[in-house]
């Protein structure tokens, strides 16, 4: 059965936010409410720990579960250790690389300049950590006091906002080859189902494949041509559980962009 909006909201707004992926949803917190939902086990968010886990297990009224292991120390409110990344400056090559890692938007600068993390924002998920190639990024911990609940919600609610503005900019960043891609696509259409039914969320758009006008161009690399392939994969794997008009026409403007790349 398909989780309402509302319960997935539910779920959602007991996340920390902090989009890392560790929980195994590589697009963040949001497919992880979305899976939960569904049935998937409720004790997978690192940074949120136990108190997390155990809030979940409470709405959802099943068995409390122990929350995976965080590799750092536990902190005073059950949680792991809050972590805060900063850059080597002197180091930094200004490659930008990072900017376009960070989910919540917490880097600043510009190509070929020094970046800067802004502390407050960071939430210390490391998303920036492997695309640096000269390894200028580390971990401290944050020695700020542990927020209050109240802090927390606010928090999270900001964090949730930096990180929908972000997929919206990436996605149009993407489409239009603007800089460095080192994230791997973000499924979109969960998150702009999700801003549709939220008034306090700015709307996601779906930008649709077959809108893409450089893709063909930009396609002749062996990159692009993966790209194409695995989207392909994913609509034939989709139509093959429920036919699509919609989702049909774009698997054969696929097939057809995959023909025209090839030379076929
Ligand atoms: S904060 Fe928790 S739920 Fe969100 S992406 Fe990270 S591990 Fe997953
Ligand atoms: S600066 Fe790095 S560690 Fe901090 S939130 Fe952004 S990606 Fe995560
Ligand atoms: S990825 Fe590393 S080198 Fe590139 S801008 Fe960021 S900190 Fe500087």
């Amino acid at each position: 059965m398909t989780p309402s909006i509302s319960l997935i909201q539910q779920i959602d707004a007991l996340l920390p936010q902090t989009q890392c992926g560790l929980c195994g949803h590589r697009d963040g917190c949001l497919p992880y409410a979305k899976s939960i939902a569904e049935g998937e086990d409720a004790n997978k968010c690192v940074p949120g720990g136990q108190p997390v886990a155990d809030a979940l297990a409470a709405l959802l009224s099943r068995p409390k579960l122990v929350a995976e292991p965080s590799v750092w120390e536990i902190q005073s409110d059950g949680r792991p250790q809050r972590m805060k990344a900063i850059i080597r400056e002197d180091e930094c090559i200004g490659c930008t690389k990072c900017i376009s890692a960070c989910p919540v938007d917490a880097i600043i600068g510009s190509g070929k300049l020094m970046h800067t993390i802004l502390t407050d924002l960071c939430t210390g998920c490391e998303l920036c950590i492997p695309p640096c190639p000269v390894d200028c990024i580390d971990l401290v911990e944050d020695t700020q006091s542990i927020p209050t609940e109240s802090q927390r919600l606010d928090e999270q609610a900001d964090l949730r906002q930096r990180y929908y503005a972000h997929i919206q900019r990436e996605e149009n960043r993407r489409i239009h080859r603007k800089g460095p891609v080192v994230r791997a696509e973000i499924d979109t259409e969960l998150f702009a189902q999700y801003t549709e039914q939220n008034q306090q969320l700015t709307a996601i758009e779906v930008i649709e494949k077959s809108e893409q006008p450089k893709l063909i161009l930009d396609a002749k690399s062996t990159i692009e041509l993966a790209k194409i392939r695995t989207q392909i994969k994913k609509l034939e794997k989709q139509l093959s559980v429920r036919p699509d008009a919609k989702k049909q026409q774009q698997l054969e403007a696929l097939l057809q962009q995959l023909s025209d790349v090839q030379g076929e």
